[in-house]
Order: structure tokens, then sequence, then C-alpha cells
């Protein structure tokens, strides 16, 4: 969004209040000119023979988002089965999406297996069943390289005591069940955890996957998965794709030439990607000074945005109804009942009821995340696509409440006691 003239635009000059007076609060909004953007600085930020950007799906599974992104030349990366049916529907070639779940069953895998997709392995025991029942299918192998990443033990998933991917110090156990059953490993894969903050221990994870190549000689790519730190305020740090670009790329070069075939270099970006798109509007339903703090209350919740509850990440938020007003120091709660803080002490323009806030980095793992606590309905999605709005998904009803809740007829025969 750019402030302009004390107004608060999305590209091609749309007013998000005006937004929110057609669509209602709360409400997502999403800029596509944001992805484009993204997906463009990472393409360009490496320089190897086949780079593939699969985007990591979870952070938003709006089915324009994927479509926007396909449309863009990314791959998909799917952790479950039901995303890969949706990227699927969105029009992803079954090739150019990857599988990486973790403890699923064997039954899911074989499903996901027919539909043609590659899949990541992530633990010995499903590489075994694999192995015997498929053997003719190639896969890769999600690898743990124990390098700590990530500013929160939660999504953070290098660390040695961390449920993701196979070990790298099972590498031997690894082999023996390749040499067991005969099945081809055709990928090697990281995923090291959100928020990477230096080049350097990226880096580090990253040689440690390619030293193991030498153990499999029929590699089709090396998947480094993601981690990708976005900025969350103003001067905040970010990861330096352009400087990670360059030097995985050298690297990777290098690599090629000694293992003497072309290996893709993938990633999966969910953060990266979409982030920095998405804007959550709510209303200020009240202002309550107590002996402590003014709380602004808004209609929503951690029902709609957990991410500030959940995992205490810090999401910029602005009164965007009145931007230029004396800035004040507030706490910005939400309407759920239970401690639902987006933001603690905030300097915000001061602000009535009525106004609208807009919390930043919303378009990964916000909407996403929701849920109907408090029987409360999820917001509509709207997409500005080409300096347009379009809806994207309707605000929900009481029918959708109810949706799959089977009521029972207490006073029939069968139901009384
Ligand atoms: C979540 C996830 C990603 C994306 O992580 P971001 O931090 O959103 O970029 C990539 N790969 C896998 C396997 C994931 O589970």
């Amino acid at each position: 969004m750019t402030f302009d003239n004390n107004h608060y635009l999305l590209s091609g000059n749309v007013d998000p209040l005006q937004l929110v007076e057609k669509y209602g609060s709360p409400l997502y909004v999403y800029d596509t000119a944001i992805i484009e953007r993204q997906y463009k600085r990472m393409a360009s930020a490496f320089d190897v023979p086949d780079l593939k950007i699969n985007y990591a799906c979870k952070a938003n599974t709006n089915i324009n988002i994927l479509q926007f992104l396909q449309k863009q030349g990314a791959g998909l990366d799917a952790v479950s089965v039901q995303e890969v049916e949706l990227g699927l529907r969105a029009g992803y070639r079954p090739d150019t999406i990857m599988y990486t779940p973790n403890s699923v069953d064997i039954a899911e895998v074989s499903e996901v297996i027919k539909k043609g997709v590659r899949i990541n392995i992530d633990n010995i025991s499903m590489l075994e069943q694999l192995g015997h029942e498929h053997p003719e299918v190639p896969v890769g192998i999600r690898i743990n390289p124990h390098i700590m990443a990530g500013g929160n033990t939660k999504i953070s998933t290098g660390h040695i005591d961390s449920k993701f991917g196979i070990s790298i110090h099972q590498l031997p156990h690894i082999l023996k069940v390749v040499e067991a059953t005969g099945i081809k490993i055709e990928g090697l894969h990281m995923h090291t955890g959100s928020d990477i903050l230096d080049a350097n221990s990226f880096l580090l994870a990253a040689d440690i996957l390619l030293n193991t190549t030498v153990h499999f000689p029929d590699l089709d790519y090396v998947d480094y998965g993601s981690g990708f730190k976005v900025p969350y305020k103003k001067d905040d740090i970010e990861t330096d794709i352009e400087e990670v670009g360059a030097r995985i790329s050298e690297r990777f070069n290098q690599f090629i030439k000694d293992y003497g075939k072309t290996v893709s270099l993938i990633f999966e970006p969910g953060k990266f990607l979409v982030s920095e798109a998405g804007y959550f509007l709510m209303k200020v339903n009240v202002v309550k000074p107590t002996p402590s703090t003014v709380f602004l209350g808004v209609d929503s919740g951690l029902n709609h945005m957990i991410r500030p509850m959940f995992y205490n990440s810090y999401h910029r938020i602005e009164n965007i109804s009145r931007p230029s007003g004396k800035p004040r120091i507030y706490s910005v709660v939400g309407y759920i009942c239970e401690t639902d803080t987006f933001g603690d002490n905030r300097k915000i323009a001061e602000a009535m009821e009525g106004d609208i806030l807009c919390l930043f980095n919303a378009g990964a793992y916000a909407f996403a995340m929701s849920s109907n606590y408090n029987s409360r309905f999820r917001p509509a999605e709207v997409m500005v696509y080409h300096g347009k709005p379009h809806l994207i998904r309707k605000r929900e009803t009481l029918d959708d409440i109810l949706r799959n809740q089977v009521e029972l007829s207490f006073d029939k025969e069968e139901v009384r006691v």
C-alpha cells in the first residue's frame, strides 16, 4: 500500500476504505502486483540452468492466488493430499506439484502417487513401505541438516529434536533402505524453517545437502525449501534474497559441474511470495480507556488472524481512516472471549469508533489459519488484480457454521431415551 496525500492506496489507486464499504468488515485484501514483484525478485536472484519456484500454498490457499502464481510460472508445494487436489484444480501440471507431508500414512501417499505428482519422504519407515509397495516410483527425501534457523521454536524446523525430515545422521540407514528396496531417489530436500535471518546459516545447511549428493547418482533436483524472512516493520531486517541468490548460484553451478549432470534447483517460498501482498482491514468497535492502557476493540480476533497470539509475531497496524491524526498509544484487541491481542502499546493515529485499521503482512498464514471460533463468520477476501478489485471469497453465513452438523430430533422415537 502506498501512502500519498493522507490516503492509503492499493495498486491501481484502489482505495481500501471503499473496499470495506462495498464488501464489509473485516476484510482480507491481496494485491497481486506485490506477489508478482516478489516472484520476479526471486526468479532473477538466481542464475542457474534450471530454477524452479514452487509456491508453498499452505500460506494462502485461495484458488485465485494459486492460479495467479501458476500463470507467473510457479510450481506448487503441497503438504496434504487436499492441497495437491487444489493445485490440480487450479491448473498446475502434476509434475510441477511437489508433495512434502509429514506424519501421514501410506494410504495418503499412495493416493498422491496415483495423481502423478512428485513426493518428498520425511521418515525412514515411509521410505521402507514405499520401497516395498512402489519401488518403481522415484521419490525425494527430506533431510534434516540440523541447522537451527528461524525466530520461533514453533516455526523453526531444523533443530536436533525437530520432528521434520530424516536426520542427516541417519544417512547410512537411508542408504541401506535404498539398496534393499531398489527405490530411486530423484531429489534431496530440506526446509529448515521460517524466518531465516542470515545468509550464512542458510548456506551452511545448503552445503550439507550438496555434500550428501555423492551418495545419490540419479538426482533430478535439489530442493532448498524456504524460510525467507520478509520485513514486518519499517526498516526491518529481511533475507537478502539477492545476496543469497548470488552465493547459492555460484555454489550450485560448481556442484552441477562436479556432479556431471544438470540438476534443478528448487525453492518453496510461501511467506516471501504472499505475506506483504495481504492486508487485513478491521473496524474499531470500541475505544476503551482503562487505568493502564487504551484498548481499541476491533470486529475480529484470533479466529481470523492468529499469528500475533500463536507465534507472538509482530504485525504493523495503522489507522487508515484518519492516518494523520495525533499518534497515541493503544492496545489493539479482538472480540473473542479469550485474550487476543493484535498489538500491545502501539503508536497509532488517534482512532474513533468506526475507524478502519489495517494490519499489514496479512497475506501468509492469516486467512489460511482462520477458524469459526465463537461461531463467528470468516471474512470475505478481495484480490486486486491489474489495479481492479475482485471478490474472491464471500463472507460466511450461518449456513456455513451449520454445514456438516447433523441435527438430532430429540423428540423422535429412535433418539428418545
Ligand atoms: C511451510 C513450508 C514452506 C514455506 O515456508 P515459508 O516460510 O512460508 O516460506 C516450504 N516448504 C515446506 C515443506 C513447508 O512445510
